[in-house]
């Protein structure tokens, strides 16, 4: 019984879906070289734009103070954060990377502490969003530390190593996604925060949805995260050469402080240690709860992550709720307003835009984008066309296009289309045929009998690939590993096919899971899921109820027909208890009053913090056992019955072949 509870209990919580780019050391895998049809793409690529873009290089540059060198460690010794392992990329776009994510990537690869205007600096490339200084009346107010405590000590130390010490009288968080606030314990700790009553900033709905936006779905999420942001991928030509946003996400300790102060108006005028800041609400649009400001004396303003150097995904591809887009514009013509003034726009990626009239062009850019891409792909829904069809047809206009900050290095043109279908239809396209098809795996033995087996399949993939037409090498090959995971030609046709349409991408995300395929399909799965040992510090601020939500996830619903059981979860440090019953095959939840009695096959007692060390897989059954911290009442057998019957699911999937 008690091994089931740790075990059911080490992956009841899931993680947060944080992007985990760690550093491999892998050893280069033997990608294949750039075919000419991917050379043709990448020259006319080049001739289309102007990639020296030189504006933009300066500006990336621009109030340069130091740049950092070396290595960040955790407090294991193991390498977070290698401020060399990008030196790669400089020069010339190798034929393996596409020309224009090329330049982004060599723009991301402007790192250091830079002076924004007086009084504001940014620390950039030390981890995949920026961390703002700006100087109060007696320290300096951070804005958004960094996603790992070890990255955001690392900067902070940097900062004052070359500005002075000086003390954090305040922290902003512009919004509630973890590279935005899960270092905020390397700059502050919760004692100092309570000691010296620092002011903490977020917008309205932050904490909850910081703490628990992802936990439901965390091992699929994170899964999934590790494709998109190549977390096993080599840092080479060959594999990770950029995220779109920023180079790479830290993966250090995430942590979090509760905010002290909710911004909850549309806008709300507020002094921070001395400093006038008017903040604006823009929820619902890129993260569920979101800030941004102006700085009237600075005449600066902060965008946040509403606006950035690349079109930004509707819908990310590790999974999400898709995102408004008629909303997200609507909020940048607001911004354009807001902004008015402003000598200097700073935003929590990528290098800011100095001068009003830069600054008007830039959001006028990301403003008529997402309306663009919202309107016309409503007009095309209307017209009939499905989601995959308008993402075959929709262009932006040359006046768009030639904005290269409006490329698509995150989000890109085409999932943007799909995700604003799905925002408003749904998953069917209405074809009746879709209605109930067979799955894919089913469909895909059928198709490969229908091609004459599958040597005659792969007989066609190789044509195709031959014919540089990689995506219908790409769509056979899907259906040649659905029918059998272990065809060792047709893993190596398609690890070529998704190899050259990953060097072609202009989008990171889609370049990272091409890559990432490639590489699975080589190397297999990965040997260990993302462990949330690392979110411990964020878990101690999360509702219980969350994890009870998650735990009430992994019923085995099969096992649990018929059954009814009742168990009390007692909380003995903070005296909050939870009844958890079976009923009808679903795990119900709800809280007890401190003295309600109530019909139960078993109590388990423990303190919070025991629970979340179970969570987390660091207490094992030994210590469920032997310590004083917990206790079982009634029925142990039903204790373990109940815990027998929760999933372990081990966030190892298949992505690119059958899974059995
Ligand atoms: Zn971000």
């Amino acid at each position: 019984m008690t091994y089931r509870l740790r075990h059911v209990c080490a992956v009841l919580c899931a993680c947060l879906a944080l992007s985990v780019a760690g550093c491999s050391n892998d050893t280069p895998p033997s990608n294949s070289a750039a075919s000419a049809s991917t050379k043709a793409q990448h020259a006319a690529v080049a001739e289309a734009y102007d990639l020296r873009d030189s504006a933009s290089f300066a500006a990336a540059q621009q109030g340069l103070i130091a740049a950092p060198s070396g290595q960040v460690r955790n407090a294991d010794g193991d390498v977070i954060w290698d401020f060399a392992s990008f030196a790669f990329i400089h020069g010339a776009a190798p034929d393996t990377v596409n020309s224009s994510l090329w330049r982004q990537a060599l723009l991301n690869n402007q790192v250091g502490l830079f002076k924004v205007s007086e009084g504001i600096w940014q620390l950039r490339g030390f981890d995949l969003a920026n961390m703002t200084l700006i100087a109060g009346d007696t320290g300096w107010i951070v804005v958004d530390p960094l996603t790992s405590r070890e990255t955001a000590a690392f900067a902070l130390a940097f900062a004052r190593q070359h500005l002075g010490e000086q003390a954090i009288s305040a922290v902003v968080f512009t919004h509630s996604h973890v590279d935005h606030f899960g270092g905020v314990l390397g700059v502050l700790s919760a004692e100092e925060a309570q000691a010296r009553q620092v002011p903490i900033i977020a917008p309205a709905g932050f904490m909850d949805e910081a703490t628990s936006e992802n936990l439901l779905m965390g091992l699929a999420m994170a899964r999934r995260a590790s494709y998109m942001y190549g977390q096993r991928l080599p840092r080479s030509s060959t594999g990770l050469v950029d995220n779109g946003l920023g180079k790479a996400v830290a993966f250090g300790q995430a942590g979090i402080l509760p905010p002290t102060l909710i911004i909850d108006q549309p806008t709300q005028a507020l002094s921070i240690d001395g400093v006038p800041f008017i903040f604006h609400s823009m929820p619902g649009a890129e993260a569920p709860a979101e800030l941004t400001f102006s700085l009237p004396q600075h005449k600066a303003f902060a965008g946040a992550e509403l606006v950035s150097q690349t079109l930004h995904n509707l819908y990310t591809l590790r999974g999400a709720k898709v995102r408004d887009a008629k909303q997200w514009s609507n909020y940048l013509q607001t911004l354009l307003t807001q902004a008015d003034g402003a000598e200097v726009l700073f935003n929590q990626h990528h290098w800011p835009v100095w001068g009003a009239e830069n600054i008007r062009s830039f959001l006028t850019g990301q403003r008529d984008v997402y309306r663009f891409l919202h309107d016309q792909t409503v007009r095309w829904m209307n017209a009939g066309l499905h989601a995959d069809e308008i993402a075959e047809r929709i262009r932006l206009p040359a006046s768009l296009d030639q904005q290269l900050s409006v490329h698509g290095y995150y989000g890109t043109v085409k999932h943007n289309v799909k995700a604003i279908y799905q925002f408003y239809l749904g998953w069917f396209d209405a074809q009746p045929a879709n209605l109930d098809p067979l799955p894919q795996a089913d469909a895909a033995l059928r198709y490969v009998a229908l091609a004459g087996g599958a040597e005659a399949m792969l007989k066609a993939a190789q044509k195709a690939y031959d014919d540089g037409d990689y995506r219908w090498a790409a769509e056979l090959g899907k259906h040649l590993l659905y029918a059998d995971r272990d065809h060792q030609a047709a893993r190596e046709l398609q690890a070529k096919a998704f190899e050259q349409l990953g060097y072609q991408a202009e989008g990171t995300p889609w370049r990272n899971f091409y890559l990432s395929g490639a590489y699975e399909l080589r190397h297999g799965l990965p040997e260990q899921a993302f462990s949330p040992a690392m979110m411990l510090d964020m878990l101690r601020h999360t509702d219980t109820e969350h994890f009870l939500d998650s735990m009430a996830t992994r019923l085995d619903a099969q096992a649990a027909e018929g059954k009814s059981l009742r168990i009390v979860l007692d909380f003995t440090d903070s005296g909050a208890r939870y009844l958890l019953w079976l009923e009808n095959s679903v795990l119900h939840h709800r809280t007890l009053a401190a003295a309600e009695a109530v019909e139960r096959d078993a109590q388990l007692s423990l303190s919070k913090d025991f629970f979340l060390q179970m969570v987390i897989g660091k207490a094992g059954a030994a210590s469920l056992l032997t310590s004083d911290e917990v206790s079982i009442d009634g029925s142990v057998l039903k204790l373990g019955e109940f815990f027998s019957l929760l999933d372990k699911p081990d966030g190892r999937f298949a992505i690119v072949t059958r899974s059995e």
